[in-house]
């Protein structure tokens, strides 16, 4: 890898020739795609690179999602597809995480919804920490909290997040952001406000218990 990047320098410091990118025989997933992306995204990020490639130990299908995948995260391509983003979960979680996440992936993929949609474990920060996404959901009082540009718009059962997220990424992809935005339940941004101060009253501010792990680090600094 750090060769690859090495030489693809050298050969554009040197002369002035569309370069194709690419890290032959990576391997197999995720190992293959973690080398192809450290070598392609580097470079690109520099400003090197014209064409690209994953030469991965898979379908072929798969090393062109992962070209198309990794051009529109780097912002060199129009998104096409749906980009499914979801926080890593923690002691504030309401809901599995991963579960919802994996759910709400398979059910929108496919779609051809070119859109940002989060998945995120808890009201008190996800819609906040998701603002940017176009459409999300924050679980949260046995409830989902839809989201959209991280104004809440929608509070449905927990057990209806993934169908309310599919039925609201198909209308915010027919119709656009102002008109969801004014179509938004009134009461919606209230009720998550109680749930969000609910939850901060019965679990607390530091429910990772990041100070507590501050103070030991500090301490052991100190000896
Ligand atoms: S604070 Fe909430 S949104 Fe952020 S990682 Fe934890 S569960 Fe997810």
């Amino acid at each position: 890898m750090p060769l690859m990047i090495a030489a693809y320098r050298l050969a554009s410091a040197t002369f002035d020739h569309p370069l194709h990118l690419g890290v032959t025989e990576a391997g197999p997933p995720p190992a293959g795609l973690l080398k192809g992306t450290a070598g392609i995204a580097t470079l690109l990020a520099e400003g090197i690179g014209d064409t690209i490639r994953y030469s991965l130990t898979a379908d072929p299908v798969e090393e062109a999602r992962a070209g198309r995948q990794l051009l529109e995260a780097l912002g060199l391509r129009e998104r096409k597809d749906l980009d499914l983003i979801a926080c890593p979960s923690c002691g504030r979680a309401e809901v599995d995480v991963i579960a919802v996440a994996t759910a709400a992936q398979a059910a929108l993929e496919g779609r051809g919804l070119p859109i940002q949609v989060a998945v995120m474990g808890c009201v008190v920060n996800g819609p906040g920490e998701a603002r940017h996404a176009d459409l999300g959901i924050a679980a949260g009082k046995k409830k989902g909290h839809l989201f959209i540009k991280g104004k809440i718009v929608r509070v449905v059962p927990e057990d209806q997040m993934v169908e309310a997220l599919v039925a609201e990424a198909e209308r915010l992809v027919a119709e656009g952001v102002e008109a969801r935005l004014a179509a938004a339940d009134e009461s919606a941004e209230a009720e998550a406000a109680a749930d969000r101060a609910a939850l901060l009253d019965e679990k607390g501010l530091d429910v990772n218990h990041s100070s507590t792990r501050i103070a030991k680090i500090r301490s052991r600094l100190e000896e």
